[in-house]
């Protein structure tokens, strides 16, 4: 499995706290690196983390709020000062839209392309914005005051080989084995071969992060089986018609089936405390269901990695 790495840079809501900044989280899959959301100080947030931004090569906006992506004018000058060279891809719902009143105002010309792409906010059907060799990102509009989507990293599942079975089956390693891999099925000496005689599939891992909303089926329905879901917690308790509660977020993740839910975007009402007080109450009422409330700086392990 290719390293898979979560780290929250900002667990704040629309006004930052001494403790929580603006929305963003980081990403590194293999050689990869996804930014879901960019708020103000997220440049910060990354050197205090010990990470280098010119990694970065996908950004995702969930909506245009600016605690979700005021840190990107200031972003794409550092790369650019950097000298990047190579594309810098940017998505979210109405991208096209905002991205061409940010660029003449704060970026100009840059020395890489950057390629927009829309989240399409008018249907409500997941859909696949990213394809790489090892996973996947899908969107789906979700419910907020104005276009947003959540997001989720899809890892393809992986048969492993095991060699000992492939001998068994006259097969060594090299080209027979890679076409097996890939077709699934051979036919080798007068028999046919199937990839699951001679290797054992590991499912891929899948990370979801629901952005800004109110609880919705969307949610529920992009967050299925998911190993870790990201939600926005603005309120403890209170229900709202743009955000979702604490108890509203553990709900959805139970509904879906989620094994670690990490609450985040919390509202600068409340107090380290208050938060550790509900995490505490929700993990007794949801059995089964990893819940913690997410930190600055903080890098999150996925169900089954030590
Ligand atoms: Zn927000």
């Amino acid at each position: 499995m290719e390293p898979l790495q979560v780290i929250i840079l900002g667990s704040g809501s629309s006004i930052p706290t001494a403790e929580r900044n603006h929305a963003a989280i980081w990403i590194r899959h293999g050689g990869q690196v996804l930014l879901w959301d960019c708020g103000e100080g997220t440049q910060q947030q990354i050197r205090r983390a010990g990470l280098t931004p010119t990694k970065i090569d996908h950004i995702f906006i969930t909506h245009w709020h600016t605690d979700h992506f005021a840190g990107l004018p200031g972003l794409l000058q550092t790369l650019k000062l950097e000298q990047r060279s190579r594309p810098l891809f940017i998505y979210g719902p109405e991208a096209h839209h905002y991205v061409s009143l940010l660029q003449p105002i704060f970026w100009k010309e840059t020395p890489f392309n950057i390629e927009v792409q829309n989240i399409d906010h008018l249907n409500s059907q997941e859909s696949t914005i990213l394809q790489q060799e090892n996973f996947i990102v899908s969107a789906i509009p979700v419910k907020h005051s104005i276009p947003a989507a959540a997001y989720a990293l899809q890892e393809k599942n992986r048969w492993n080989i095991e060699l000992s079975l492939a001998h068994r089956q006259g097969l060594e390693a090299g080209p027979l084995l890679k076409k097996l891999k890939q077709k699934e099925s051979i036919h080798y000496q007068g028999k046919e071969i199937n990839i699951s005689d001679i290797a054992h599939l590991t499912p891929g891992r899948k990370i979801v992060y629901s952005g800004d909303t109110a609880p919705c089926p969307a949610v529920e329905k992009i967050a299925a089986g998911a190993h870790l879901l990201i939600h926005e917690a603005t309120f403890l308790k209170e229900s709202s018609e743009q955000h979702s509660s604490a108890e509203e977020a553990a709900l959805t993740a139970f509904k879906a089936g989620v094994q670690k839910l990490i609450l985040t975007h919390y509202s600068r009402r409340y107090d380290q405390q208050d938060i550790e007080n509900m995490e505490q109450t929700l993990a007794h009422k949801y059995d089964g269901l990893t819940i913690s409330a997410a930190r600055d700086i903080q890098e999150i392990s996925l169900p089954g990695s030590t």
